[in-house]
């Protein structure tokens, strides 16, 4: 299947699934595309899935063990799973489930709420606005870049109902973490492409 690259516009063949004329979900991770440089051909750096560097803020492959921008080692998904399970004040799902709902906040203006579960029960939720532009682009970098399953394919939905419409474009993460503010969870780390011990951990038992 063909995915153009919105950088260079280079039409890479990756694996995925097309509904119509809509790209549902690919699995390329970075642009296969070559580019005149300064010191010849070098391949397009636009990466459709990447994980960024805490230190410098480069975009790694998902993959990745150390930075290539500043060399440092990046935090390991088991890592910050570990981290987080030792916190009394935060909570760890395995995510089994991802619903999405339009609701109103308690002024009556529209909202986007996600809830995820595990399959003991426990929940945690996150709201998003979609009236202005701007919050349509925080919507974008918060939630969007890291839920399409066909990364930067440029979808923007205009409201909470459009988005539940086209959910088949969303993928769940493998694990959710929320840290106790007040009497409420706040959601503050959500783990996808994870293929860790604690998965492996968790299918042997
Ligand atoms: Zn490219
Ligand atoms: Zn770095």
């Amino acid at each position: 299947m063909q995915v153009e690259c919105p950088a260079c516009g280079h039409a890479n063949l990756f694996w995925g699934k097309r509904e119509g004329d809509i790209v549902i979900e690919h699995f390329g991770r970075r642009c296969q595309g070559l580019i005149e440089g300064g010191s010849g051909r070098q391949q397009c750096d636009f990466r459709f899935r990447f994980k960024v560097c805490g230190e410098c803020g480069a975009e790694n492959d998902i993959a990745a063990r150390r930075c290539h921008g500043c060399q440092m080692l990046l935090v390991d998904a088991d890592d910050k799973l570990k981290d987080a399970l030792k916190l009394k004040d935060a909570k760890v799902l395995r995510v089994s489930g991802m619903q999405l709902e339009a609701t109103t906040n308690g002024r009556g203006l529209p909202r986007l709420k996600v809830t995820y579960h595990d399959e003991d029960g426990a929940s945690l939720a996150e709201w998003f606005a979609l009236e202005t532009p701007a919050q349509r682009r925080a919507f974008s970098a918060a939630f969007l870049r890291d839920h399409l399953r066909a990364p930067a394919s440029g979808w923007q939905p205009m409201s909470p109902d459009e988005v539940i419409e086209e959910q088949q474009r969303l993928r769940a993460p493998d694990f959710v973490v929320g840290r106790k503010v007040g009497r409420h969870f706040q959601i503050r780390d959500k783990l996808f492409d994870y293929q860790g011990r604690f998965r492996k951990a968790a299918e042997a038992s």
